[in-house]
């Protein structure tokens, strides 16, 4: 079995690991916390970078902190992951979801200002598989409406809109470390800001909001979501070959492009936009309607044929834990729904060797056609 994800761990992971054995520090009091911290947030022009335990929590704490209140609109495209809603539904404010764009998989951006009502007060844009959303018009909404903005750059290590760092266009912006990000330490997440204000809130969020004054003595909620050194030490390994790794997700991706253009009925990631060249954070195929099956019915003859897949998000408009919440009764996302059901992607780990490529497109080839 090829499998869809295996993580590359061959520089100086095994060397800083020994380092936390060697002296005890393994908590998130380890000096490889701040270090990560300070690295990454240079890594993409920051001022402020906060290391947390994952990407998830890394986007509650990031809406806890912008002091939203109830009923306050967040717009947010629909074809992403839970985790995004789930952060606005968790503050108490209403998500509002937009439709993806059938050629990127990203919010379309011509599609955001019809919904900005009086009630919207932030929006989150999250970069989806290996392309960034077009910034620039998203960035003169927020600035018309005056909305704040969160960036889920999750998925875009290492990748640029305009030759600028993703990661650096939202009020606060997080990344996620899980295995098959660019970058890993195993479970992990990142918040960087340039505002103090809002870096001093995660800061407190991440950890249980325990004040100076007095240790025990709470004036608001928080939780332990705080970074182990032992994490932080594979982060800063894993950072040294940031570069790399998305050298080697381009070369992969064009590989797979290569071998699989020209074959009907697949629809193949974008290579590049006009303002960014694809990272291939996955490999994803949406299969055309002259395919006379779905997505499901291809992930299971991949997987029959020893070709580990997985299918594409599902909408959060298309959610039955939204629709017990009252949510998205009426919205319909016709891009979104179509490339969740015919959407798939295929091994896409930086492990994955130049045989395994052509392994996995002969095999696309032969039970898809
Ligand atoms: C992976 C991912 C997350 C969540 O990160 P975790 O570290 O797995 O919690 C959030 N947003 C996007 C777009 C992701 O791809």
């Amino acid at each position: 079995m090829i499998q869809v994800n295996e993580p590359l761990l061959d520089g100086n992971e095994r060397k800083y690991l020994n380092e936390c054995i060697d002296t005890g520090w393994i908590s998130s009091e380890g000096p490889f916390v701040q270090r990560f911290e300070e690295q990454f947030a240079a890594s993409v022009g920051r001022r402020h970078a906060i290391a947390v335990a994952n990407g998830s929590l890394a986007l509650d704490a990031a809406l806890v902190a912008l002091d939203l209140s109830p009923g306050d609109e967040v717009l947010m495209p629909s074809f992403t992951i839970i985790s995004c809603a789930a952060a606005i539904v968790r503050v108490g404010a209403v998500p509002v979801v937009i439709d993806a764009d059938p050629i990127t998989w990203n919010m379309d951006v011509t599609k955001i200002e019809a919904h900005i009502t009086p009630r919207s007060k932030a929006m989150m844009v999250v970069h989806i598989y290996g392309l960034p959303c077009d910034m620039d018009p998203i960035l003169a909404l927020a600035n018309k409406y005056g909305l704040k903005l969160v960036e889920d750059a999750a998925e875009m290590h290492g990748q640029t809109y305009r030759g600028r760092p993703c990661g650096s266009f939202g009020d606060l912006s997080i990344f996620s470390f899980y295995p098959n990000k660019h970058i890993t330490t195993g479970e992990g997440g990142m918040i960087v800001t340039d505002s103090d204000v809002l870096a001093e809130k995660c800061r407190g969020l991440r950890n249980l909001c325990f004040i100076p004054e007095r240790r025990f003595v709470h004036e608001q909620l928080g939780w332990n979501m705080r970074m182990t050194n032992l994490q932080a030490a594979l982060g800063v390994a894993q950072l040294e070959r940031l570069s790399v790794f998305v050298e080697r997700k381009r070369a992969m991706g064009a590989l797979y492009t290569k071998l699989l253009q020209g074959m009907p009925g697949l629809q193949l990631p974008q290579e590049a936009t006009e303002y960014a060249n694809n990272i291939y954070w996955v490999y994803g195929i949406v299969l055309e309607h002259d395919i006379g099956f779905d997505a499901r019915e291809a992930m299971r003859r991949l997987g029959a044929a020893g070709v580990g897949t997985r299918p594409f998000f599902w909408p959060m408009h298309e959610q039955p834990v939204f629709h017990r919440m009252g949510l998205f009764a009426d919205t319909c996302c016709p891009v979104a729904e179509n490339i969740a059901r015919r959407g798939f992607y295929i091994p896409s780990g930086l492990a994955l060797s130049e045989d395994q490529i052509n392994t996995v497109a002969q095999t696309v080839r032969e039970v898809l056609k």
